[in-house]
C-alpha cells in the first residue's frame, strides 16, 4: 500500500531530471538521447579483461549514477539497468575471455555484481551494484535469454574507494573480495555458464580486477566485465570502434 501512495505521489510531484535538474518525469527527453550512446571498451590499467561500457562516466550518466547512488533516486534503476543490459549484451555478444573454459548456451550468463562493503549498504540502504545487476538481467530476460544475477561475492574490511588515487585503490582493494559460502556451491550455481562481473563505474579496474581475481581463486573463471560508465581519461576504444 505504502509503494501504491508513493507511485501516486510521483504522479503528483514530479522529480527533477536527474541529468539536468529539470522538472519533469525521471529523465528528461535530451537527457535520455544524451544516454543514447554506443556502448565501448576499455583495457583498464588492471586487470587482464577488457571492461565495456553503456558510456563514458560524464555529463548525463554521471548526474545519473551520482543521483542514484548518493541521492536515492531509485526512479533511476530502470533507466541504468537497461544501460548495464546492453553492456552485458556486448560482452555476451562479443566475449572478450572466449575460450577460457565455459562454453554455455549462447545468450545465457551469469552476472556477479563487485561486493559492497557493509558500510556502503548500510549508508546506502542497499546495494546499488546489485540492483542495478538484477534490473539488468531481468531487462535481458524479457529479451528472451537465459540471465541471472547472483551476488557470489562479499568483501572483507576496508575503505570505500572515494579519494584515492588509483595505486592507493588497487592496494586498498587487493586481496578483500571473496566467494560467500563454499567455492564448490558457487560452482553449481555456475554450472559452465559464462560469468561477468558488474560494477557501476570502471575508474581503474582495480575493483573488478579483484572480483575476476576472487572468482579465479575458487576456480570460477570471468568471461568480461560489464559497467555502466567508464571513467573519462583512459586508454580505450572510440564509440566507433565496435564494442
Ligand atoms: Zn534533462
Amino acid at each position: 500500500m505504502r509503494r501504491v501512495l508513493a507511485e501516486l505521489l510521483d504522479l503528483v510531484v514530479p522529480p527533477v531530471c536527474a541529468g539536468c535538474g529539470a522538472e519533469t518525469v525521471t529523465l528528461c527527453g535530451d537527457c535520455l538521447g544524451a544516454l543514447a550512446v554506443p556502448v565501448r571498451m576499455t583495457s583498464p590499467r588492471y586487470g587482464v579483461l577488457p571492461v565495456v561500457g553503456a558510456g563514458e562516466y560524464s555529463g548525463v550518466l554521471r548526474s545519473c549514477l551520482l543521483a542514484y547512488k548518493e541521492h536515492d533516486r531509485r526512479d533511476l534503476v530502470g533507466v541504468l539497468g537497461l544501460l548495464l543490459a546492453r553492456a552485458v549484451l556486448a560482452v555476451l555478444e562479443h566475449p572478450p575471455g572466449a575460450g577460457r573454459g565455459a562454453t554455455g548456451p549462447a545468450g545465457a550468463a551469469v552476472l556477479v555484481p563487485v561486493p559492497a562493503t557493509r558500510r556502503a549498504v548500510r549508508r546506502r540502504g542497499a546495494d546499488h551494484v546489485a540492483v542495478l545487476g538484477a534490473a539488468a538481467a531481468a531487462v535481458l530476460r524479457a529479451e528472451g535469454l537465459d540471465v541471472r544475477c547472483r551476488s557470489l561475492l562479499e568483501v572483507g574490511a576496508h575503505r570505500d574507494q572515494v579519494g584515492f588515487g588509483s595505486r592507493a585503490r588497487r592496494r586498498n582493494v587487493r586481496g578483500t573480495h571473496r566467494v560467500a559460502g563454499p567455492g564448490r556451491r558457487a560452482r553449481e550455481v555456475i554450472g559452465r555458464t559464462p560469468v561477468i562481473v558488474l560494477d557501476d563505474i570502471c575508474t581503474t579496474g582495480a575493483t573488478t580486477a579483484e572480483s575476476v581475481r576472487a572468482l579465479a581463486a575458487s576456480r570460477i573463471p570471468a568471461h568480461g566485465v560489464a559497467v555502466v560508465g567508464i571513467a573519462p581519461g583512459g586508454p580505450r576504444n572510440g564509440p566507433g570502434d565496435g564494442i
